[in-house]
């Protein structure tokens, strides 16, 4: 096997999309999807539970349940942004143990697999977008790329260029890697348990509790993440790259805390921020910057206006 390329990091996306050894341009061709029918059936009774809970059961629960779901959901959205997203998957700023800590069990809360099997896939996005290699691929539609790639097979792209990925960074990570080895209880408790056994602390019943701040809650981040796939490569605009599919949505970003600037964080994938503007509509970038102010976080980084400004006028 070739060497060439072996090695590739979520900073080079704009990269001709090559095949990683070195051989022919991945075909851009509408594959077969093949179903799998135990992940249709897991996702259908997820969100059939979530219509219940929503229909049914938000009018007659204790307020603070709804609050108390509503703190699950935004600690849970800064876990998959501030944590998997921007810390891990990009390097784009440095986390103290402490928070590093605190932003693994917050992933555990959102439950979206564990933050390798996260990187992985989100790496493999960013290298090789909108071809058979992307995992959730967003030129097969809106459908397949929000929640479709997880109800059928990878393609086999996905797999042989996700393969090759370098994660030698993550396992240098003692967080990543106890995360990882433990996730099944720890998803479990922090999930589905520990949301659900809170609210009888002020006398709700385990019954609202689990359908509101667990199954509720957990499947509203589901597809507000999945939007960044999926609404955020289709529909918005292209300040900064025209060439790329992923757009500015202000929609996506107040729902997931930041992530619907999408043609800048492709165009600048490093940049701490995830947008140009700072704090407008980006609580995850408010979050980092206090936690800066702690003292949690360290070397963040960002591009410079002249460069988005030379950028805008080159490609935008
Ligand atoms: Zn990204
Ligand atoms: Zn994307």
């Amino acid at each position: 096997m070739k060497t060439k390329g072996t090695k590739m990091s979520c900073s080079d996306q704009n990269e001709e999309v090559t095949d990683i050894d070195g051989g022919s341009p991945l075909l851009d061709v509408k594959p077969q999807a093949i179903i799998v029918w135990r992940n249709v059936v897991l996702m259908a009774t997820l969100h059939g539970a979530a219509i219940y809970a929503l229909l049914c059961l938000t009018w007659k629960c204790y307020l603070y349940t709804l609050l108390w779901a509503s703190l699950l959901y935004w600690v849970g959205a800064l876990g998959i942004t501030a944590g998997a997203h921007r810390l891990w998957a990009h390097r784009s700023y440095k986390a103290k143990l402490p928070l590093r800590l605190l932003l693994a069990m917050f992933d555990c809360i959102a439950f979206q697999m564990d933050i390798y099997f996260w990187v992985r896939e989100h790496r493999v996005h960013h290298r090789f977008s909108e071809t058979n290699a992307d995992p959730h691929n967003a030129k097969r539609g809106f459908f397949f790329s929000h929640v479709g790639w997880l109800l059928c097979r990878k393609h086999p792209d996905v797999i042989e260029k996700g393969s090759k990925v370098d994660l030698s960074d993550l396992m240098a990570d003692p967080v990543i890697r106890y995360q990882r080895k433990y996730f099944l209880p720890l998803m479990l408790f922090f999930c589905f348990i520990m949301p659900t056994t809170i609210p009888t602390l002020w006398g709700e019943s385990l019954w609202n509790a689990y359908f509101i701040a667990a199954i509720l809650r957990y499947c509203l981040l589901m597809n507000s993440t999945w939007l960044v796939n999926s609404a955020a490569h289709l529909w918005g605009s292209k300040p900064y790259d025209r060439s790329i599919n992923p757009v500015e949505n202000a929609l996506v970003s107040t729902l997931t805390g930041g992530e619907g600037w999408h043609n800048y964080h492709h165009t600048f994938p490093w940049d701490y921020r995830a947008g140009e503007f700072g704090w407008r509509i980006n609580p995850t970038t408010m979050f980092i910057d206090l936690m800066a102010v702690l003292g949690q976080v360290t070397d963040r980084k960002t591009t410079s206006r002249e460069s988005v400004k030379s950028r805008k006028l080159r490609t935008g």
